[in-house]
């Protein structure tokens, strides 16, 4: 599961206006056309929005709702914005962004300008997560290289700051203390990377939006009825490994051989989420993923990414991993491997490992054979574990722990969460009981439990 802290929202000022002004006309131009190329597309986006109030953030009367969005998506804000209302949100905060001027925040601000984070931004972001337990929608839409140009250290440490100055929010978001869902749109550079054959930017932009629809079911006539459906698949397959409580989980797969341990008491968890209320929510929308935390201190092999990665802007692809006694021992990329080194390097928490969760091979988003250049699908399509924070709702008791007593229990805590893909048809996952017992989880990369 992927939480997108909102890194670059604060950085939109005044003076830049006029450059976004340019840019959004093209973008409202660009919709126009996507309407006509891609059948019903604002009955669909409707749908969608209706989707992801109702059943992702499950805004209830009363709530405060909180969206991150960059301005080319404004028409689905405005129907989010309306639909929130709707089910009788008091308040709908919007957080806008332009992944251009963010570029240019990047670029040219010193780097103790950039990472000067002022009090009243984070007082602003205190209040709301701890006087408005305030549901956040975040909204990804960005071209993932859009970063490639600025220096990976700059990007680094300015998201290690944010991630600490923003602590309040992020820890509130891991511990489900408030309801939360991350969601896609399709921005027109993000597009540009997923569909390059495609000769025209609506072209790519309309193929990419459908992927989102259909993964979203949005297209079923019900999808709310849909995604009720698929939570409840979901939720068997988890059932089984909750009973089992499998003491560590072997991998292996080409370049692969890997042990991870499992805490006691781990919970696997998929879809569904609650907030302290009983409230539920979704988290990721799409999602097919089962998971839970590794034991951060039992931890032995190597492992290989088979997809890649977006971080921090920059892709990075064949990604090795080598553990031992339950730490990163090293790590490397075919492409981008400063950036993953750095990852690795410069964040507390980051030698470890916060998630490992189960995707078959068969999912919708693997057999669609598209690489997404976003974790939000990419790790839907595989097998995949995440370098740093574990979710404390993954163990029994872990919302109420301190950072200290988290790790104490093996669950890793860290300022990152990094998901990186590591499946394929050719991964095989063993369960291996506390009595030495071996149970196939997984086979030719499908369940097998
Ligand atoms: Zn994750
Ligand atoms: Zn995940």
């Amino acid at each position: 599961m992927i939480v997108k802290i909102d890194i670059l929202e604060y950085l939109l000022m005044i003076h830049y206006l006029s450059l976004a002004c340019n840019r959004l006309k093209k973008t409202y131009q660009k919709l126009e056309v996507i309407k006509l190329a891609l059948p019903n597309f604002e009955e669909n986006l409707q749908k969608y929005a209706q989707l992801l109030v109702a059943k992702g953030i499950n805004v209830q009367p009363g709530d405060w709702v909180k969206m991150t969005i960059t301005v080319d998506q404004a028409p689905l804000a405005r129907l989010i914005t309306k639909e929130a209302y709707q089910l009788g949100a008091e308040k709908v905060i919007i957080k806008w962004s332009d992944d251009e001027i963010s570029k240019l925040h990047y670029l040219h601000q010193p780097v103790e300008v950039l990472t000067d984070i002022p009090d009243y931004e984070i007082q602003e972001s205190e209040d709301h997560v701890l006087n408005h337990r305030v549901s956040r929608l975040s909204i990804v839409s960005s071209d993932p290289g859009l970063l490639n140009e600025v220096d990976p250290t700059k990007v680094a440490t300015y998201q290690n700051v944010a991630g600490k100055a923003f602590q309040a929010q992020r820890i509130a978001t891991q511990n489900d203390d408030l309801k939360w869902t991350v969601a896609a749109a399709a921005g027109a550079g993000w597009a540009a990377h997923v569909f390059p054959e495609l000769s025209t930017s609506e072209e790519q932009v309309d193929a990419l939006w459908d992927q989102i629809f259909k993964t979203c079911r949005v297209y079923e006539d019900d999808p709310v009825a849909a995604w009720d459906e698929h939570k409840k698949l979901l939720n068997e397959k988890a059932a089984i490994l909750n009973e089992i409580q499998f003491d560590a989980l072997h991998y292996k797969a080409p370049g692969t051989d890997l042990t991870l341990g499992l805490p006691k008491n781990h919970i696997w968890a998929s879809a569904e989420s609650y907030n302290p209320k009983g409230e539920d929510f979704i988290a990721n929308m799409p999602t097919e993923e089962v998971f839970t935390a590794p034991d951060t201190h039992r931890m032995e092999g190597v492992v290989r990414s088979t997809k890649p990665l977006s971080y921090a802007g920059t892709l990075i692809e064949g990604i090795e991993v080598h553990f031992k006694d339950g730490k990163i021992v090293d790590i490397s990329a075919e492409k981008g491997d400063e950036a993953i080194k750095k990852l690795v390097q410069d964040n507390d928490g980051a030698t470890g490992l916060g998630e490992v969760a189960l995707v078959p091979d068969p999912s919708p988003i693997s057999q669609s054979n598209i690489i997404f250049f976003n974790t939000l699908f990419d790790e839907n399509a595989s097998n995949h574990l995440a370098i740093g924070s574990a979710y404390p709702t993954t163990i029994q008791g872990g919302t109420k722990m301190s950072q200290e007593e988290l790790l104490e229990h093996g669950m890793n805590t860290s300022t990152v969460h990094v998901d990186f893909m590591i499946g394929s048809d050719k991964m095989d996952i063993d369960g291996i009981k506390q009595d030495g017992t071996v149970v196939p989880i997984f086979r030719n990369g499908d369940w097998a439990i």
